[in-house]
């Protein structure tokens, strides 16, 4: 049976605003029956780099965050911290950037969360029998989470072509250790010119893996674990991390991450994309990127395949061809769907009902 995606441009009128639009689309897509009484919610979202403006206007959240609290249930807006250096590196910076780019409990009407903890390294080990993946390390609050809602803007994505709720839920949830994972197959090196011989680095390594010789951390690539914690704790940004994931082997660790989260969630997940501000590059970069097409609209669904496979349908028949074929003619994007329905995780079929 075909996967059901709802629709809505952003076409409005003064007898109907674009909430009068959300309302008849989360009604028909069944909103109410994934959430129960006393669910804590995890309202996944993305914050957004400083300096980008792409990420779904608070607002919006706001308002998805009412429908919950209609429903009596406990939802907080929820992204994990990043591996690279940046505002949302850690807790304390991630948290000051929401408030900064208008995620404030007073805006929103509910708490922040980070979930992977002060320094990425608050996670949950779920077992999963993958290609790629027997372990996934998942930020502990979003594991621990009863439901999620996952809140996405569509953007494409110079590594793995675009990013829309997959990517949400499988690189977004994922801890330090398991963005590291995804983005590395080589265990992290030293950069000695900015390695000052603190050994910060080496109090923190659980398995004693760095030795400060010459006054320069040193890692063993044999006893290191990848665990990722001297990068979390070098304040010098002096542990390199290597980015040599091939483009299939991140889609795929992607999904798989995706698959892990959504195990112990069954039924219990509801998505919604945003097509609107898409541009070439993700909300991860500090630039205000210019848009592809003009904006398109939000789908909602219960089906992530369905959901993003629509949203990248949509987004192609707006550019009037294939634009992500054209933009990372090397990477197979697409089989990013095809993964995902293999391991169940829903439809690549689906049927787009569109709502006025
Ligand atoms: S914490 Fe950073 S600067 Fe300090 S020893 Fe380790 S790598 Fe070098
Ligand atoms: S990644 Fe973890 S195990 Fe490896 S050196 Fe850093 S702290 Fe030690």
């Amino acid at each position: 049976m075909k996967s059901k995606v709802y629709f809505i441009d952003f076409h409005t009128t003064f007898q109907r605003n674009i909430f009068d639009k959300i309302d008849d689309a989360l009604d028909r897509a069944e909103f109410n029956t994934v959430y129960r009484e006393y669910d804590k919610v995890a309202v996944k979202m993305h914050f957004g780099a400083e300096n980008n403006f792409g990420v779904i206007n608070p607002r919006y959240v706001r308002y998805f965050v009412n429908r919950l609290l209609a429903l009596d249930t406990k939802p907080f807006l929820v992204d994990t911290n990043t591996l690279y250096a940046g505002h949302r590196v850690n807790s304390i910076d991630h948290l000051n950037l929401a408030v900064r780019h208008g995620y404030a409990p007073s805006v929103v009407n509910a708490p922040v969360i980070i979930a992977d903890g002060l320094k990425g390294q608050s996670e949950e080990v779920v077992p999963i029998d993958t290609k790629e993946t027997k372990k996934a390390f998942i930020g502990s609050d979003i594991h621990h989470a009863d439901a999620i809602l996952a809140l996405t803007h569509l953007t494409g994505h110079m590594e793995t072509g675009f990013g829309a709720a997959i990517k949400n839920l499988g690189m977004g949830c994922a801890s330090r250790r398991g963005k590291l994972a995804m983005h590395s197959v080589s265990k992290p090196t030293v950069n000695r010119e900015r390695c000052i011989g603190c050994a910060r680095c080496a109090q923190w390594c659980q398995v004693n893996a760095i030795e400060i010789k010459d006054g320069k951390a040193h890692i063993d690539e044999k006893t290191c674990t990848g665990c990722s914690m001297c990068l979390s704790v070098c304040p010098f940004t002096a542990i390199k991390i290597h980015w040599d994931s091939s483009h299939d082997y991140i889609n795929a660790k992607i999904t798989e991450y995706a698959y892990a989260v959504a195990k112990h969630k069954k039924d219990k997940i509801f998505f919604v994309n945003f097509l609107n501000n898409i541009t070439k590059l993700c909300d991860c970069v500090s630039i205000h990127g210019e848009q592809l097409v003009p904006d398109i609209g939000i789908l909602f669904s219960k089906d992530i395949v369905a959901v993003d496979r629509a949203s990248i349908d949509l987004l192609n028949e707006a550019a009037g061809r294939n634009i992500l074929k054209k933009l990372f003619p090397d990477i197979e994007w697409e089989d990013t769907f095809s993964y995902a329905e293999k391991l169940g995780m829903g439809s690549i079929d689906y049927e787009l009902v569109k709502i006025k």
